[in-house]
């Protein structure tokens, strides 16, 4: 969606900074949480409504366990009468880790010397692909450290790389972006590449915590990342993901800043980003943190359970950095993406061999080394449905999110068939007859929950197509 003045309730804010540390910790200190007052909140969160600051702040200060109990059966339902049981899942492709910046939580920064540096030539990116596709997935993230570089044109070089690579019936069809930010011209080339989302994290939203970590190199410039974003919409990018680094500063408050980003592009842009991210830091090359401000795997939860509640539409992404069982346990309350056969080292996905991981040669620990076909089979096991959908960006159905919130029948008339129809490829093109067998169990009893209409009769017809090798059928 392109800037509308006319709906942009506070012109001013483009492109300048937004928050006010202030004003969020006035809101925590301010708002009480009286049981009335929860349940009156997520009452309005259920009924499709986006919160105010002041009702998020009213979320986070609910301790009472009994409370935070109702917050997460909240999250629960909007999840799955909103969203119902479609998970998609992705994986990154680390293009690059030379880095200019000195960020004191990644193994990638400048000053770690330990670190082995490497950047794949396009040979190599095209055998990464080649075996990402061999393993069934479609939806990629590419990675790369902020390095002279990897400039716009090298994104969209590298971009449309991985875009010409076809092996098999593999394609992949929509990449992703986790980069530096750019300035306008900059995103405008990588949007003639045909990106789907650009990531960026702004890590801590607290300007003050935020120079504790962002020692040197160009991140350490707070406003210039705060508003990459609205560079990106300023080129046409409407399709952007925010998140923050938990860890960092108080989590408190960087759930609060979350949602004042997300107002932020709402009333400047008329859509909210695509995503937000929540990575909690992991052991990373050389790591050396207080762990002041660590977020324990139950605050973990409440967090991720308040941020679905308050910002309905907006898709979260929950990554490998966590364990298998912490994404199991918090995919219920409103994950909607999730990576999977994650390698991060350089170069890794093409090797025939499983390396120990070697935290010199990757940004992070990996917590959830599964396979992406053992991934398949939990979230199948779980009554979740698998999706490697990719229709709305292809179709510029973009703002996805929000269609599929405010567009009524938007879920059922296209995500779930779409999923079913992306799930059908993989089982045919990739997965062993135990994880078939499975997955056509769950298409024929999410077809049975659809009813018996003209669209369910075409969905079969389809299903028969791709049983007979007819691939890419979307709606
Ligand atoms: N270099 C680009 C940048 O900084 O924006 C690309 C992003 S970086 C390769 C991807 C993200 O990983 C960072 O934005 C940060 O939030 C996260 N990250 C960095 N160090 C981490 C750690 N030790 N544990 C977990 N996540 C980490
Ligand atoms: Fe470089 Fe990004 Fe790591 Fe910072 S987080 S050191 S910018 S790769």
């Amino acid at each position: 969606m392109i800037f509308n003045p006319e709906k942009c309730s506070i012109p001013d804010e483009r492109m300048k900074p937004f928050i006010d540390p202030d004003e969020i910790w006035n809101h925590l200190k301010e708002q009480k949480a009286t049981p009335e007052r929860v349940r009156e909140i997520i009452a309005r969160s259920v009924a499709k409504n986006r919160l105010t600051l002041a009702e998020t702040a009213v979320l986070i200060n609910a301790d009472d366990p009994a409370l935070i109990e109702e917050i997460k059966e909240g999250a629960r339902t909007l999840k799955e009468k909103v969203y119902g049981n479609r998970i998609v899942l992705f994986a990154p492709l680390y293009i690059g880790n030379k880095c200019t910046n000195n960020c004191t939580y990644c193994g990638f920064r400048a000053t770690n010397k330990e670190a082995k540096r490497k950047t794949l030539a396009d040979q190599e990116i095209i055998k990464e692909v080649e075996a990402l596709e061999d393993n069934g997935q479609k939806r990629l993230i590419l990675v790369y450290g902020e390095h002279p570089q990897y400039d716009a044109e090298y994104i969209a070089h590298t971009t449309r790389l991985v875009y010409s690579v076809k092996k098999g019936a593999g394609e992949i069809r929509r990449v992703n972006i986790n980069a530096a930010p750019l300035d306008i011209e900059g995103f405008r080339t990588v949007k003639e590449a045909g990106i789907g989302t650009y990531q960026v994290f702004q890590e801590t939203y607290h300007p003050e915590a935020y120079s504790w970590y962002h020692l040197g190199g160009k991140k350490s410039d707070y406003n210039y990342r705060l508003t990459s974003l609205d560079r990106a919409q300023e080129a046409g990018v409407d399709d952007v993901g925010i998140g923050a680094l938990f860890g960092l500063y108080d989590w408190r408050f960087e759930v609060m800043a979350l949602v004042r980003h997300t107002n932020h592009f709402e009333a400047c842009y008329g859509v909210g980003p695509h995503t937000i991210s929540f990575p909690r830091i992991q052991e990373a090359s050389m790591l050396k943190m207080d762990g002041k401000y660590m977020v324990s795997d139950e605050e973990f939860v409440r967090l991720i359970a308040i941020l679905r509640l308050a910002v309905p539409y907006t898709g979260l992404i929950l990554t490998a950095r966590e364990t298998a069982r912490v994404r199991k346990e918090v995919m219920r309350f409103g994950v909607s993406q999730i990576d999977g056969g994650t390698k991060l080292e350089l170069g890794s996905y093409s090797e025939t061999q499983n390396q120990e991981q070697d935290l010199n040669k990757e940004q992070f620990k990996v917590n959830d080394d599964r396979s992406l076909n053992e991934i398949m089979d939990e979230l199948l096991d779980e009554k979740y449905l698998p999706s490697f959908c990719t229709a709305c960006y292809r179709l510029n159905r973009t703002g996805e999110h929000f269609m599929e919130f405010s567009v009524p029948g938007f879920i059922k008339r296209f995500c779930t068939p779409n999923a079913i129809l992306t799930l059908a490829e993989y089982l045919e093109d990739y997965a062993p007859p135990e994880t078939a067998k499975k997955g056509w169990d769950a298409i024929e009893e999410n077809l049975q929950e659809l009813g018996n209409s003209k669209q369910v009769q075409d969905i079969r017809n389809r299903l028969e197509r791709i049983k007979g090798g007819t691939r890419d059928l979307y709606y």
